[in-house]
């Protein structure tokens, strides 16, 4: 078993943020994740990171490591299977290793939504897709939809319309809940067509995607011909396994954090797009300030109760 101070379970945003102050506070801590960048690998265009005008989620991840790996971090690329608490310490299991640690900084993010269309798991892969940076490429020339009103499904747009013969977007309802700058850039671009009011039922095709069927006719059919679907509708919370210890979620199921990023269990903290923390608003930016701020709790902590491995001076 490896004992730890901190583990930083999850390799998004907010995990690689938090290991960065980690580092720098000389903790000794280990960031476990199956995926550099988590969600961040499948945003399409980020506009909105200070000190970037505009970037693609898969880059600035690059950014992220390349400045996680300055510092001698590394991402420990297994699975978290359990966690489970041992007096006031945690026990963490992954695929290769058991870990003790005194605290964790939980950082498993969101998975996206999917829509329960039929059709939908038949073609994934083959049409279906949740990730327009990753896929787009293979639907140049093509007509595509994407299907969704917020900000993921306005930038996939954004970024397709640029690869795609003719991109559409399926919304629920009268308007798109985007950014207004990027509703001004859609409804500007020629090649971009907003279907409102509109809810996709079925997708079909034989060995791929042919077509999706709608709820409501659009220009006099009820089948709209294409070669993709982005599907974009939002995420769901990865925060089951810290239940498993107790932690408390809000009704949607975003683990409940306070100023601090801690959790109701004494030496765990969460950060990222699965708490409740920054007012839900989910972000890059919000994100990585989380994990950052986590970290900064976990040393007071550690601190505080004279935890630390390593000789530090309290801090006031
Ligand atoms: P959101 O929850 O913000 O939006 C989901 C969209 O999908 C809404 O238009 C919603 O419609 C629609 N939707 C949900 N379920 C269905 C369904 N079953 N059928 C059809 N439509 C459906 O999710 P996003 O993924 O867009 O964004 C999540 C978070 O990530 C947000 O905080 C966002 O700001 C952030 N983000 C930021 C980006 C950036 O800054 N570059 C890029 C992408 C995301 P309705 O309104 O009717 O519920």
């Amino acid at each position: 078993m490896i004992q730890k101070d901190l583990v930083i379970i999850g390799s998004g945003g907010a995990g690689i943020a938090a290991s960065i102050y980690a580092l720098r506070y000389r903790m000794d801590h280990v960031m476990i994740g199956d995926l550099a960048g988590g969600t961040l690998t499948t945003a399409n265009l980020v506009e909105n990171y200070p000190g970037y005008k505009s970037i693609l989620g898969p880059d600035l991840v690059q950014k992220y490591v390349e400045h996680l790996e300055y510092l001698g971090g590394k991402i420990t690329i297994d699975r978290v299977s359990k966690i489970e608490r041992e007096g006031s310490d945690f026990i963490v299991t992954t695929g290769a290793e058991v870990y003790k640690t005194k605290t964790v900084i939980y950082t498993l993010g969101s998975s996206h939504k999917h829509l329960g269309a039929p059709g939908e798991e038949q073609f994934e892969g083959r049409g279906v897709s949740y990730c327009a940076t990753c896929d787009g490429f293979f639907f140049r020339d093509k007509t595509i939809a994407v299907i969704g009103g917020g900000d993921s499904a306005a930038t996939g747009a954004l970024v397709l319309a640029n690869l795609a013969k003719k991109t559409y977007m399926i919304v629920r309802k009268d308007y798109l809940k985007a950014e207004p700058i990027w509703v001004e850039q859609l409804t500007a671009n020629p090649n971009v067509t907003i279907i409102y009011n509109t809810n996709v039922t079925e997708i079909k095709g034989t060995t791929k995607v042919e077509e999706v069927l709608l709820d409501k006719p659009y220009e006099g059919s009820n089948s709209l011909k294409l070669d993709g679907v982005f599907i974009e509708i939002g995420l769901t919370p990865n925060a089951q396994l810290a239940q498993t210890v107790g932690v408390e979620v809000d009704e949607g199921g975003y683990i409940k954090v306070g100023e601090n990023m801690a959790t109701n269990i004494p030496g765990f903290y969460a950060a990222g797009d699965v708490t409740t923390g920054s007012a839900k608003f989910m972000q890059l930016v919000t994100a990585s300030s989380e994990g950052v701020i986590a970290t900064y709790s976990v040393y007071k902590y550690l601190n505080s109760q004279g935890k630390l491995a390593h000789d530090m001076s309290p801090m006031k």
